[in-house]
């Protein structure tokens, strides 16, 4: 999808300047970047603005847990001259397609210097992926593609300064606005059900309680004896609603709401931002969106 919408681009792009006067000034050739997933490639266009290309390789909506790479990925990670990817171990895959397709290109891992949090999965302990759920830890994310640009682009360094500093503004604003919300949601309310346990770095940063039937993973399916352990939590701690995400199966929240008597609040984007006519095209919409979600549903 990514490398389709990429190529459709080009030709609207040649269309138009087919039409127009020769160019004055030879316009730079732009930095080809490739993003594993598309909250890394919302930073990387906030920071590189006109000077880079991004490439997406798991889209809006997509999950980056179970991606299955296809031969255009590896022909996308061949052309990059800079690759982006969380570590961390959300990307699996990863290691395999860049060996697959020669990339020659640096690899940031923009989770580098995170404070990783660690995460029971099946009864093991691992490191929590979703470290972007956290707007503090996001401006780190930010810094370190910045890094990574000047880097690969050193004529683009003032550029690349002067963007981060901007989108860093904002996101310090956000993380203000985060929290004036929050604080409007009663202490004992702050804690819900979402389908897969994404929002952990969330609930260290805001005082929020996530609880999740599936484990660290899409890839692991909740057991009979887990949900039923949900619901009874649910009972138990009064847990006043359950969420839905726009990266998993929203039947297994469904069922559980419906068993323990819990509303079903919003869908809250966890993995994935929507598609660019959602409610969650870039990161900063999609913190915005779910703490609108958790508002509505909590605040009362
Ligand atoms: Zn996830």
């Amino acid at each position: 999808m990514a490398g389709m919408r990429y190529v459709i681009t080009c030709i609207v792009v040649s269309l138009s300047m087919a039409g127009a006067a020769p160019a004055r000034a030879q316009t730079p050739a732009k930095l080809p970047v490739v993003a594993t997933f598309s909250i890394l490639a919302d930073f990387a266009r906030n920071v590189g603005v006109e000077r880079i290309d991004v490439v997406t390789l798991v889209g809006p909506n997509g999950d980056t847990h179970v991606y299955q790479p296809r031969p255009a990925d590896a022909r996308e990670l061949g052309a990059a001259r800079l690759i982006l990817v969380n570590g961390l171990g959300l990307e699996g895959w990863i290691d395999r397609l860049i060996t697959a397709s020669s990339a020659e290109a640096p690899v940031i891992v923009a989770t580098k210097g995170i404070n990783p949090q660690k995460m029971r999965e099946e009864g093991r302990i691992g490191l929590d992926p979703h470290a972007w759920q956290s707007i503090a830890n996001a401006k780190i994310y930010v810094a370190n593609i910045r890094d990574g640009l000047i880097a690969a682009d050193p004529a683009g360094e003032a550029a690349y300064r002067a963007n981060a500093d901007n989108y860093l503004g904002k996101l310090d604003a956000l993380d203000a606005e985060v929290k004036r919300e929050i604080a409007k949601i009663p202490p004992g309310r702050r804690q819900i059900i979402t389908t897969h346990d994404a929002f952990g770095y969330f609930g260290t940063a805001y005082g929020f309680r996530f609880i999740a039937p599936e484990g660290i993973s899409t890839e692991t399916e909740a057991s009979a004896r887990d949900v039923a352990k949900i619901i009874r939590q649910i009972r138990a701690q009064e847990i006043p609603a359950v969420f839905l995400e726009n990266v998993t199966d929203p039947r297994l929240v469904r069922s559980i709401a419906a068993e323990s008597g819990a509303t079903i609040g919003g869908t809250l984007y966890s993995d994935a931002l929507s598609p660019p006519d959602g409610p969650a095209s870039t990161y900063i919409d999609m913190m915005r969106n779910n703490i609108r979600e958790l508002a509505a549903a909590l605040a009362n």
